[in-house]
């Protein structure tokens, strides 16, 4: 047995009883361990929650300083904090650009989340390594994101990426951009100057506010290497403080019914399996009866304990990042998609009604028309699976370029609300983009090698449980 396993062991024990903790243990670093890469904490320690939460990230075209500016945050912000209380953690560009595979079950998103806190607010900030990564985190990530700062390199201005991001935000509905202009120190003022006046052309062609977005002028690398200062650390202080003037607290719909979109889930030894996920709807309370469904499966089972930036906390509320660990349910149990909510208050289905709109090649679709049983994978709030759409009688096809109303038809039942947004897409092409308008009694088709078949719920179970099932 390892010596870190023994400690763990002890811990597990002493929270039990209620002791002290066992080995390298303080209030301010509870003894952690990397676990499927991520971080969930053993320590008692709580984190009270004063200041409003705010769900950033990094957007724009490849080497134009996103990963560096996320580094600058960090490492400027832990620099800076004069209360002891501030809990930005420093984090080197290495760190951030190591982002854990999130392969768990279903898509791989490679994402990194990191945390940063100005007088204002706490913010997640998100950075991917990759184009792709950004398109899968955007369209399916289950972390929502309030604002987008968008990093275009003044030596290159927009480029192909900085334009699909842009295209993307304004799809999944991000409301605030804060531009950053990175590595003003390779050019002179004027090409600055032009860079901002085609950016600000480039936010009104995609429905932004072009005249209100702020724009910071700097360079990440003089930031993070602590050159330069005027272009360096004073750009990443006037960042923060336009974070928490221009974008508005996230409203936070706290009265709701519980509702968590889960991320992954990993288990942690000794202690059992913690589903991630961002908390949409309500507050969740340590020790709640809780229901945990999607996928076409459902099980209750018990919060037993919660942990926000990895530490516990009594309660988590709507905008907030938790880890909860779950009593008596297999890590294998949960996939990306599936949710915890409050006991009979959501329900899964396998058939909605949609309004949809097909996109033009010029857009970015299709040439031809669509038509009945288009099949396609289908990109929804925090889920990703395969679907297809079933016309109506009277329909033959739909053009490119059209809107209808048709009958969205998934491989399994999945949690989706009226009102969420969905887009399909066909190799790397985003074809079809829509609403969910109502859920609808099952179609109930049979298409060969689409439908799913249920898996004998028992073998998720534990031994316990199904030692307990069979008496
Ligand atoms: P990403 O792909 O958007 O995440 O870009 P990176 O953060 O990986 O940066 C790409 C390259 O640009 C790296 O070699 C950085 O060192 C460099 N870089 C980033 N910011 C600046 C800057 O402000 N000035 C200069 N000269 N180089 C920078
Ligand atoms: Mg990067």
């Amino acid at each position: 047995m390892k010596a870190h396993h023994l400690l763990l062991q002890l811990n597990t024990w002493a929270n039990r009883f209620h002791l002290p903790h066992f080995g390298v243990y303080s209030e301010n670093r509870p003894l952690t361990f990397f676990i499927n890469k991520k971080q969930f904490s053993t320590g008692p320690s709580t984190f009270n929650k004063d200041k409003p939460h705010c769900n950033v990230g990094t957007i724009g075209h490849i080497d134009h300083g996103k990963t560096t500016l996320s580094a600058a945050l960090t490492t400027i912000l832990a620099r800076k904090a004069t209360d002891k209380s501030n809990r930005t953690l420093a984090m080197s560009y290495e760190d951030i650009d190591r982002a854990p595979d999130e392969r768990a079950r279903g898509i791989t998103i490679n994402a990194c989340h990191v945390n940063f806190e100005t007088s204002k607010r706490t913010y997640a900030h998100t950075d991917c390594p990759g184009h792709i990564d950004y398109i899968k985190n955007m369209i399916c990530g289950a972390n929502q994101m309030d604002a987008a700062i968008l990093v275009v390199a003044a030596t290159d201005g927009q480029m192909p990426q900085t334009r699909e991001h842009l295209m993307l935000a304004k799809q999944i509905g991000i409301e605030h951009i804060v531009v950053y202009i990175n590595k003003v120190d390779l050019v002179d003022k004027e090409t600055v100057e032009l860079v901002e006046l085609e950016l600000r052309e480039l936010l009104n062609s995609y429905g932004f506010d072009d005249e209100s977005t702020p724009f910071v002028t700097g360079s990440a690398k003089c930031a993070l290497e602590g050159e330069q200062p005027e272009i360096g650390e004073a750009s990443i202080l006037k960042l923060c403080d336009v974070l928490d003037s221009y974008v508005p607290d996230p409203v936070r719909d706290i009265d709701g019914t519980l509702l968590i979109p889960l991320e992954q889930a990993f288990s942690v030894p000794g202690r059992g399996t913690v589903a991630v996920g961002t908390i949409e709807r309500g507050i969740l309370h340590k020790g709640q009866h809780i229901e945990l469904l999607g996928h076409g499966r459902s099980m209750r089972t018990i919060a037993t304990d919660v942990q926000i930036f990895k530490k516990s906390v009594p309660k988590a509320v709507a905008g907030e990042n938790v880890g909860v660990l779950l009593r008596g349910v297999k890590p294998e149990y949960i996939e990306r998609g599936m949710v915890l909510a409050e006991k009979d208050t959501v329900t899964q289905g396998d058939t909605f009604e949609a309004q949809i709109y097909v996109l033009k090649s010029s857009e970015g679709g299709r040439h031809q028309a669509i038509t009945n049983k288009y099949m396609h994978q289908t990109f929804c709030g925090f889920w990703s699976l395969n679907s297809c759409l079933l016309l109506d009688d009277s329909q033959k096809m739909i053009m490119p370029g059209d809107t209808s109303t048709v009958k969205l038809f998934l491989r399994k039942p999945m949690v989706a609300k009226q009102g969420q947004r969905f887009s399909m897409r066909e190799q790397k092409r985003t074809t079809v983009t829509g609403v969910i308008t109502g859920q609808l009694e099952s179609v109930g088709e049979k298409f060969q090698g689409f439908n799913y078949t249920p898996v004998n719920r028992t073998s998720y179970l534990t031994e316990k449980q199904q030692k307990k099932e069979r008496q």
